[in-house]
């Protein structure tokens, strides 16, 4: 069940949890941002809309991560709408990731609860 009162990021996880990877959008400047807040980080309005964006997106700036399990990537990603988000590119090796990297949203279901991750993005997509 959920409740009517519930903050930002219950909202986030509940619906990634579904598989759905909605952010608020703004509706008096028009912009989105992430993390979700209660009040627009633009304009400081409540009218905020959560909404579906494209799920593409383009690496920001990545960093591979030198471990014994294995190494992996910490990459800044910029939503096409804007917001950046700290995350990974799996799939991939960490080493093919790219600053420019064309990528898209992937959602990872984890005992320990949803994950937004990204992927490379085929030459077919958009
Ligand atoms: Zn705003």
């Amino acid at each position: 069940m959920m409740s009517k009162i519930q903050s930002a990021d219950q909202r986030y996880f509940e619906y990634l949890s579904q598989n759905v990877f909605e952010i608020p959008k703004c509706g008096e400047c028009g912009k989105f941002h992430f993390f979700p807040r209660v009040l627009c980080p633009f304009c400081g309005s409540e009218n905020l809309q959560w909404t579906a964006p494209t799920g593409f997106a383009t690496v920001y700036s990545t960093t591979t991560v030198r471990r014994q399990e294995g190494d992996y990537n910490v990459s800044l990603i910029e939503l096409e709408e804007g917001p950046r988000l700290m995350s990974r590119v799996e799939g991939i090796d960490p080493d093919e990731v790219r600053i420019g990297l064309k990528v898209r949203t992937h959602i990872l279901q984890r005992e320990d609860g949803p994950m937004l991750v990204f992927v490379k993005r085929e030459n077919i997509e958009h």
